[in-house]
């Protein structure tokens, strides 16, 4: 059935991306709970049209590592996209100071199983792997989210995709510059997921704070430096190994989705029990915790302003 604006009660801000807002709502005929994404387009309708009917194809994205797709309509120029609500949010927010090991090799095979997924039943790229697209909930579950399923909404978003953080694989980064999109190969979602584990084993982005605010400093890094990998003293050989197969430079040789999951690191993850409800659980009191630190420490400014 399609969803309609009316049927939905508009909760709390989830956040905010380059491109839009998401909202908590609640579907009120189905009393279900949803994020709902709201991407402004200044597009004529038959193009709107074509995005809705491309992202159709979403409901048959069906894989436990997949955020269920509910339903997509527009208004005048935006989009909405309904989509499965995660009530831990993204893991931008919930690494805190680092992943333990059993935690990440759980949130990695969950990432290779759903980009292989997409991959194999979608013949879909994702396109854009990076903490704030990978989704948790209070079940443990991990989920991917914001994969390039409609061509038109890529071509839409396109020009305005310059962020400070760049998970883009370098053979992406020179395609770019040589206005040759067709270097971008199911690879370099590789390269971007072993990127997102040193993130979240880190606590931080990987590549040096000073090309933050130096986009050019950052993308040389990338393509002419050497890359990452997890801390030597807090991961295992095996760990460590994983991720250096994703982060090949040339693009050929890096791991593909089936030696990921053939690798002894997520052998181990499939055959141990990992208490991922007692991490989240403790991830999302961590960053609570942080929130209300951070509001205190505000509040005796606030009060010399008085
Ligand atoms: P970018 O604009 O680069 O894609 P982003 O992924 O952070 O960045 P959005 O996709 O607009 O931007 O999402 C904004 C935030 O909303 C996310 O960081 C995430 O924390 C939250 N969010 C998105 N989808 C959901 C969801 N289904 N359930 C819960 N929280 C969500
Ligand atoms: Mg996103």
């Amino acid at each position: 059935f399609d969803i309609t604006m009316n049927q939905l009660q508009l909760d709390e801000e989830l956040g905010r991306g380059n491109y839009g807002t998401v909202k908590k709502v609640l579907h009120k005929p189905t009393n279900v709970a949803m994020a709902m994404k709201e991407i402004r387009l200044e597009l004529d309708e038959a193009k709107l049209n074509a995005i809705i009917m491309e992202l159709d194809i979403l409901h048959r994205a069906t894989a436990p590592e997949i955020i269920e797709f509910y339903g997509a309509f527009f208004i005048e120029s935006c989009v909405y996209y309904c989509m499965e609500y995660m009530d831990a949010g993204s893991l931008d927010k919930l690494h805190g100071a680092g992943v333990p090991e059993d935690v990440l090799g759980r949130i990695a095979s969950s990432m290779v199983k759903g980009l292989k997924f997409l991959k194999d039943e979608l013949q879909i790229i994702h396109r854009d792997v990076k903490p704030t697209n990978v989704l948790v909930n209070r079940k443990g579950q991990v989920k991917l989210c914001d994969f390039g399923v409609s061509g038109q909404l890529e071509k839409s978003l396109a020009k305005t995709n310059i962020g400070c953080q760049s998970y883009m694989a370098p053979e992406r980064i020179k395609g770019e510059s040589q206005n040759n999109l067709g270097t971008y190969t199911v690879s370099s979602d590789v390269w971007s997921l072993g990127l997102t584990m040193i993130e979240l084993a880190l606590g931080q982005y990987p590549y040096p704070p000073e090309t933050y605010s130096n986009v050019f400093a950052q993308l040389t890094a990338i393509v002419h430096g050497d890359p990452p990998n997890l801390p030597e003293d807090q991961y295992s050989a095996d760990a460590r190994d994983l991720v250096s197969r994703c982060l090949e430079k040339r693009p050929e040789s890096r791991a593909t989705y089936n030696e990921l999951l053939e690798h002894p690191f997520l052998v181990a993850d499939a055959q141990r029990e990992v208490d991922m409800v007692g991490w989240v659980e403790r991830a999302i009191a961590h960053r609570e915790a942080l929130a209300g630190s951070s509001s205190q420490a505000s509040l005796p400014s606030a009060l010399d302003e008085l």
